[in-house]
């Protein structure tokens, strides 16, 4: 195997997470127990200090038929808006005709607010439902896979160009990263959103590692990636989206000074010497600690025989329930609002999932697998606390 970033060879296993099933894909009846599992583990590059998987599944597998709508969050969706406004106010305040560009476009969640701001938009997204839906609802989307091939057939610059995390589970790396320095216009700026592998360590938020995420970035590693393609980021700042994303300001090289809170960042990383080896083996031993603690607490709820359902059926959760082994003996469903997952099992532990606005009764314990919507969660369930329904978040990081 070569690194992804620097092509080096020379690697150790970081965290090991056993063979799992691909978490995007859950199961309509027929599929249960046939479903395929593939290795699920991350290594580090020796040479570049980038965390990956050492295992890819196709791509073609895990993003044509993907069911994860980002339209569905209210934080999600004023997170979008606030980074739209941001971007638009700081660099692009004074244009009038201007263009943005979203790789892995989703449902145009993102795009809608950069349209309501005057942009002509362009979206481009591999999952040939959901890009109809955003076409449907006027977001221009390009059902397809973003590479440089894919670049070189659209027409002219654009001034914004964004990757919500998506551009990071692309196999194609480095034809995606040519393709937004071919597309992007000379001043332009390069929205890149990403988990920050600095705050999944911290929070011990182990189950944002699914196959789908190939590359865990930090300032540091992502610097390395962008400066091979003759790009460099020259600002950025930690938001609480996902757990912590870095939400990463790129040029073209040299066109912007570094600002002073990425200096600090970047300094910040340095000292929590969150690239080196030792870091991730701390990060494999909390893993350990953080499965035991669940267990125990779902067990002792099961002992006081108690209902215990999971809240969302997030991918993230399909790992952590995977690896801690947690079956439908102890969470009897997982509860969702995303209509196109109704009546689907879960991949691996093949737990039902029901519609929220369906149930009937709720259960006397949520496990919230959603677990980064903590704030919107526990605000919007107000009504079931007060009745005594617990929430249980088995990740609960730091400021969420
Ligand atoms: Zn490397």
């Amino acid at each position: 195997m070569r690194c992804r970033v620097c092509d080096g060879n020379d690697f150790s296993l970081a965290v090991d997470l056993k063979d799992q099933p691909w978490g995007n894909h859950f199961l309509q009846s027929s599929e249960v127990g046939n479903e395929p599992f593939y290795p699920l583990r991350v290594v580090y590059c020796h040479t570049c200090q980038t965390a990956q998987l050492d295992y890819t599944v196709k791509k073609e597998v895990m993003f044509s038929d993907h069911t994860y709508l980002s339209g569905v969050t209210r934080s999600l969706y004023d997170h979008f808006q606030k980074i739209a406004e941001e971007v638009d106010s700081r660099f692009f305040a004074d244009k009038t005709k201007k263009r943005a560009l979203d790789i892995g476009s989703n449902d145009g969640t993102q795009l809608r607010c950069y349209q309501a701001l005057n942009y002509e938009v362009l979206g481009v997204e591999s999952s040939k439902r959901i890009a109809e839906t955003a076409n449907e609802q006027n977001i221009p989307t390009l059902n397809a896979f973003f590479n440089l091939d894919t670049a070189k057939t659209l027409s002219g610059k654009f001034d914004l160009i964004n990757a919500s995390g998506v551009f990071f589970h692309l196999e194609e790396l480095h034809s995606v990263t040519d393709g937004i320095q071919f597309l992007l216009d000379e001043n332009g700026v390069f929205v890149v959103q990403f988990l920050y592998m600095k705050s999944i360590m911290e929070n011990t938020a182990f189950d944002q590692i699914y196959h789908e995420h190939l590359l865990y970035y930090t300032l540091k590693t992502i610097e390395t990636l962008l400066a091979r393609h003759g790009l460099s980021l020259f600002d950025a700042y930690l938001s609480p989206i996902h757990g912590g994303s870095i939400i990463g300001f790129v040029s073209h090289a040299g066109k912007k000074e570094p600002t002073e809170r990425l200096k600090a960042m970047r300094q910040e990383e340095e000292n929590s010497r969150c690239n080196d080896l030792v870091s991730y083996q701390a990060f494999a031993r909390q893993i350990e600690q953080l499965k035991a603690k669940n267990l125990q607490y779902l067990s002792e709820k099961k002992a006081q025989g108690k209902t215990i359902y999971g809240m969302g059926a997030p991918v993230k959760g399909n790992t952590l329930l995977n690896y801690f082994g947690i079956g439908k003996e102890i969470l009897s469903y997982l509860v969702e609002k995303n209509e196109m997952r109704k009546g689907l099992f879960s991949p691996g532990k093949h737990i039902p999932i029901v519609i929220e606005k369906e149930l009937i009764k709720p259960p006397d314990v949520y496990y919230v697998l959603a677990w980064n919507f903590k704030r919107e969660i526990l605000k919007n369930n107000q009504a079931l606390i007060d009745q005594g329904v617990e929430f249980y978040f088995p990740v609960d990081p730091k400021g969420a």
